[in-house]
């Protein structure tokens, strides 16, 4: 009708440079964007870790921390100081400034770092479960105080541990921490990073994306710079920005199809009407491209692109963009809808495969499908086999009913067609709580 006929003349178009993305990439000074998650058991020392990492790199101004020090030397506790540069974090979630994962940023010469998820916060493993999907990799915290490590290791850390492998993470960088509590004893140090690695072995981890360094976050030794205390000497491996800055084990699949998961959708903004903003999970674009968002099966046309706040020609996999369109209906845009090509779109599916981690009872039974901030009503259809943890092999085909901590396949069947295909990382929910979390197959 007399609407459609108005956007066809309104149509946009847009000159493509027909840049080669990748080889832009390679020769860009941009800086990698990576994300990690933090886990650990509580009072291991996550925030105030985590408080030392920002303030070092410049991440908090020095007033604003100067102010935690005065007060928390008030009250009588001085090193709470720096926990609580993560505490503007939750002060921002009250007021509804950040959406539903907050995260903290600082950046290296080469790296610019996203911290995702809450360390702290009472209901951890929800908010690390929707940070651990956004990972790259982890970093587990470790209390190496006399009789802290022993009880921690019964508590939160192997629960953790196993969280983030089943839903993919690979690297996992373990600090063992408040080394000044036991004199940077050696030994002490080697006996924790062999028991841990043992662990996480086990779990699931290689070796060689296993990497410990003994550090102190209150007095920020081998944090960003390396400890000067004599005690300490005998460490000569990397100290921890140095292991968050390896970059082998996150690159992105650049050179895949492209996919971007839509985190949120603007309208009205200066630089166009309609506005979409994301992490690129694979592949590239550049102004000019056109694009498809699924399950829509809509076109758009991209405007313009902003990387991590600022404007660029292209992006590609592991950035955080935004991207300004043209030529849809925003009707057509939704967070969670995923942005692809028309030359390889992603399949939109109801039945599924995965390999999940059971956080409670799991037997053929209703669930929602979580995967970022798309949620759809589903069900477990059948218990394919549970799995060895480490190995993958088959323990046990068709059970009827598995136990928490269990690895299982399992069909889960969904009430509507969604955009989703291998190695998705999703989770399964009933009524608020998580029941098992994963990796599409
Ligand atoms: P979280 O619960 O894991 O976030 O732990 P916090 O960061 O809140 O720290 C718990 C307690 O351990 C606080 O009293 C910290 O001051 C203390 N702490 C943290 N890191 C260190 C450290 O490297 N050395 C010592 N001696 N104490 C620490």
């Amino acid at each position: 009708g007399g609407m459609n006929k108005l956007s066809v003349e309104e149509k946009v178009t847009v000159k493509s440079k027909n840049l080669d993305v990748l080889a832009e990439y390679n020769k860009s000074k941009r800086k990698r964007s990576a994300n990690f998650v933090v886990i650990g058991h509580v009072d291991a020392g996550k925030s105030t870790l985590m408080g030392r990492l920002l303030a070092d790199q410049g991440a908090i101004d020095q007033r604003t921390l100067d102010r935690y020090r005065k007060e928390a030397e008030k009250i009588g506790k001085g090193s709470f100081a720096l926990a609580w540069v993560l505490d503007q974090g939750s002060e921002e979630r009250a007021r509804g400034v950040t959406i539903d994962i907050a995260t903290n940023k600082f950046e290296t010469e080469n790296t610019a770092f996203t911290i995702v998820d809450a360390p702290g916060h009472r209901d951890f493993v929800p908010n690390m479960i929707a940070g651990a999907s956004q990972a790259d990799f982890a970093v587990l915290v470790i209390d190496s105080s006399v009789g802290k490590f022993e009880s921690g290791l019964k508590g939160q850390t192997k629960e953790h541990a196993l969280l983030v492998r089943s839903m993919g993470v690979q690297k996992i960088v373990v600090a063992v921490n408040k080394m000044d509590t036991v004199q940077w004893d050696k030994d002490r140090f080697e006996e924790i990073e062999q028991q841990i690695s043992a662990f996480l072995t086990t779990a699931g981890f290689q070796s060689k994306n296993i990497s410990f360094v003994p550090c102190s976050g209150v007095l920020g030794d081998n944090i960003s710079r390396r400890s000067a205390d004599v005690h300490a000497s005998w460490y000569s491996g990397r100290i921890l920005i140095e292991e968050l800055e390896d970059s082998e084990p996150y690159t992105h699949a650049l050179d895949k199809p492209l996919r971007m998961t839509i985190g949120d959708v603007f309208r009205g903004g200066v630089q166009s009407p309609i506005s979409i903003s994301g992490r690129l999970d694979a592949g590239s674009l550049q102004v000019g491209d056109q694009i498809l968002t699924m399950p829509s099966g809509e076109s758009a046309l991209i405007r313009s692109i902003e990387v991590d706040g600022e404007p660029n020609d292209w992006a590609v996999a592991g950035q955080n963009v935004v991207l300004n369109l043209a030529n849809i209906d925003p009707i057509h845009l939704r967070s969670g809808d995923v942005v692809c090509r028309s030359s390889s779109p992603i399949p939109t599916i109801t039945t599924f495969t995965a390999k999940v981690l059971a956080f409670e009872h799991l037997m053929p039974m209703l669930v929602d499908v979580h995967r970022g901030r798309l949620h759809v009503p589903a069900r477990i259809s059948k218990l394919v086999a549970s799995l060895d943890k480490a190995s993958g092999a088959t323990l046990k085909k068709r059970p009827k009913i598995v136990s928490p901590g269990t690895v299982v396949r399992v069909v889960v069947e969904m009430d509507t067609a969604v955009p989703l295909e291998a190695p998705t990382r999703v989770v399964l929910r009933t009524g608020g709580s998580t029941v098992a979390a994963g990796l599409l197959e």
